[in-house]
């Protein structure tokens, strides 16, 4: 079996589950956020700097590794942790997402989704077995079940119809898998926000008994408070012993609002694409480091965070190495923000542990400036 998960215990207080997940290339602690290397890489960030702040696992897309450099490349240089150097988990996604996202002129069949290529417009195909075959030549220790992802809003019967066919892509994909001894594949519950059909896509992904179960199609436009909703009428319909997976989702707020509801892990290149602006996420709250009244504040980005940027870079040299376009600048800012969300995750394991979940968020709520925000991070 290429995953086991392990539930520890339930918070008391809040229903948020404690756990581990042991993969071929190591545990990972749950609940757990993942920091995004979409090309195989986290953007400007080296794998020493990931195990430094202690990243546990990360993601990769399939999508954009099936376009460059192509999977056969991955696998010839032995897989994604060599061609990576990263000799901890990794999970990828299917490519659904990206090709509904973010290619053009695609054509949705039985069969798969044809696509052009956002980079060149090559016409490209994906099916569920392709799906398959790519995550099975990058190698990662945990893979997606190729799914549809429908936009936001969208009506019942287009749902409907989407989710079934998601159903039936699901069990190819079981099919199609050659790497069932040491990669995990998960399922993918799709739905939209309708009650019902989120019911029916769990109950007939289930049936498959796949290793773990994403929650899909969500924080993809909607109101928060929607989502929430959303994850508290499909999880009930989830096995409690395998790890339930929010994608997408990587917003303070919305990790420990998910954590409370049931999930165990989180994806989201928040983080990352904020930093690049000159972003990044506080004890105190948002702080866009690039505005002008940081020009002489020369204490750290955050004075209550131990990463390597807040212990030894003061805020106005990182505005400065912004405005300058350095790229060390965006380097200090990414670590910044994948260092808070991580250590953010640790404490609330720790707040899961003495059954104090829900005392931590409201503490955390106001310390960020979170309370009564219904989009804000
Ligand atoms: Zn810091």
């Amino acid at each position: 079996m290429p995953l086991k998960y392990e539930l520890i215990k339930t918070c008391k207080q809040s229903g948020a589950r404690l756990g581990k997940i042991h993969t071929p290339h190591g545990t990972i602690d749950t609940p757990i956020f993942m920091p995004v290397g979409t090309l195989a890489t986290v953007k400007t960030m080296s794998p020493e700097e990931l195990k430094q702040m202690e990243a546990q696992i990360i993601l990769s897309n399939t999508y954009h590794l099936f376009l460059r450099p192509g999977h056969e490349i991955v696998k010839e240089a032995g897989g994604l942790h060599t061609f990576m150097n990263w000799d901890r988990p990794i999970l990828t996604d299917s490519g659904g997402f990206q090709v509904f996202s973010l290619s053009e002129m695609r054509k949705i069949t039985e069969e798969g989704v044809e696509f052009r290529s956002h980079l060149n417009g090559d016409r490209l195909f994906i099916s569920p077995e392709k799906s398959i075959e790519i995550q099975n030549a990058l190698g990662a220790d945990i893979i997606m079940a190729f799914d549809e992802c429908p936009p936001y809003p969208a009506d019942y019967e287009y749902v409907k119809k989407s989710l079934e066919r998601t159903t039936r892509w699901a069990e190819r994909c079981i099919q199609a898998h050659q790497r069932k001894e040491d990669q995990a594949l998960f399922g993918i519950v799709q739905g939209g926000m309708y009650e019902d059909l989120r019911k029916q896509s769990a109950e007939q992904l289930t049936s498959f008994d796949f290793l773990g179960y994403a929650i899909g199609g969500l924080s993809v436009g909607e109101p928060k408070h929607l989502m929430y909703e959303a994850l508290e009428y499909t999880i009930p319909h989830l096995p409690s012993q395998k790890p339930r997976y929010l994608m997408g989702v990587g917003s303070p707020d919305a990790l420990l609002e998910g954590t409370i509801r049931g999930v165990d892990m989180f994806d989201c290149v928040l983080p990352t694409r904020i930093a690049r602006n000159g972003t990044t996420m506080t004890s105190e709250g948002r702080l866009v480091i690039r505005n002008a009244k940081f020009e002489k504040d020369f204490g750290p980005l955050d004075p209550n965070c131990s990463c390597y940027t807040c212990t030894n870079y003061s805020r106005a040299y990182i505005r400065h190495l912004l405005k300058a376009n350095e790229i060390f600048g965006i380097r200090l800012t990414t670590y910044h923000n994948l260092h808070f969300l991580i250590e953010l995750m640790k404490n609330v394991r720790q707040a899961i542990s003495e059954d104090r979940l829900l005392d931590f968020k409201e503490e955390f709520f106001d310390q960020y400036g979170l309370h009564n925000n219904d989009k804000g991070f």
